[in-house]
């Protein structure tokens, strides 16, 4: 039985494709992401499913190396994105809104991943506490910064440079001159958000530019959404996913992580690295709903989870 989740969505190459959800059959544990491409439906039933797995987006956006990973659940561990992943982006990062079944959808993946469900944001982990409680067992927060390994753990943190003061000084002034343009600070760094003037888009890159360039490979600029941020080298999701993966209930694991910026890219390509694999959204996944969605059809509701280790 196929589950399907209907929606369009372009991809890059300019293929329409329609996302499947998960093949459930005998056992809801067995982890596909499954797409057909309408224009390559060439078996007898006039349908040809395309399995990708263990190097999606890249995959989908090239259309090349797609290949087949069955995955239980038992042998998985979630990674995932907040903000434009689990829920929707919103006008600010006060006003987003987590859908009544997130919580519960998150809980049952927990439990049906032997704990292996860690949120890796770009926000704090007192932010991602704030809306999630202690529902995930890891949070890595400021994209790698600050992680906390376990519920109730000490969050550790990264030791890194800070960004010079002048150049925070110079940024308010930067965004004084460009309504609707907002300086947001971050431990180690700030963000340059024209969301509000994106007229202003160039002119932040340059100074952006001009503050980073000189200090070599301490800072980077990193394109968010509708952002520039810049922070220390060296740390990031890509990071945070490695690290998570070391220790339990993560290690020995492969890792699905989902996200849907270009900072997710890096923690992509790590859990590619270490076996598994990554989504990104709108590519493989069109919204955050789709995304719960299929999640939610991975541990459904009423049908006992399976813990690791233990018998179904
Ligand atoms: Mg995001």
């Amino acid at each position: 039985m196929w589950h399907t989740l209907p929606a369009e969505v372009p991809l890059v190459a300019g293929k329409a494709v329609r996302h499947g959800g998960n093949r459930l059959g005998n056992s809801r544990c067995d982890l596909e992401w499954v797409q057909w491409l309408p224009e390559e439906r060439t078996d007898e039933q006039g349908r040809f499913f395309t399995v990708i797995a263990s190097n999606s987006p890249s995959a989908s956006r090239t259309g090349s190396s797609l290949t087949r990973m069955h995955m239980p659940l038992d042998q998985v561990a979630f990674l995932l994105d907040f903000d434009g992943t689990l829920v929707d982006i919103a006008p600010t990062p006060e006003s987003v809104i987590v859908a009544p079944e997130l919580k519960d959808v998150l809980r049952r993946l927990r439990d049906a991943t032997g704990n292996a469900l860690a949120i890796i944001s770009g926000r704090s982990v007192d932010q991602i506490d704030a809306f999630l409680g202690d529902i995930p067992f890891a949070v890595a927060g400021e994209h790698g910064i600050a992680i906390r390994h376990r519920p109730g753990g000490p969050i550790q943190r990264a030791a890194l440079p800070s960004v010079p003061s002048e150049w925070v000084r110079e940024a308010q002034e930067l965004v004084a001159s460009f309504p609707g343009t907002r300086l947001e600070r971050k431990i180690g760094g700030f963000v340059l958000h024209y969301r509000g003037a994106p007229e202003a888009q160039a002119e932040l890159r340059r100074a952006a530019e001009a503050w980073v360039k000189p200090e070599g490979d301490k800072f980077h600029i990193q394109a968010a959404k509708m952002a520039w941020e810049i922070r220390p080298a060296g740390v990031d999701k890509g990071y945070a996913v490695s690290l998570l993966m070391e220790d339990a209930p993560f290690a020995g694991r492969k890792p699905v992580f989902v996200g849907d910026d270009v900072t997710d890219e890096d923690a992509i390509k790590a859990a590619i690295r270490l076996g598994g694999t990554g989504f990104r959204i709108p590519i493989d996944f069109p919204t955050p709903a789709v995304l719960r969605a299929w999640l939610s059809s991975l541990v459904p509701v009423g049908e006992k989870t399976i813990a690791a280790g233990t018998e179904a």
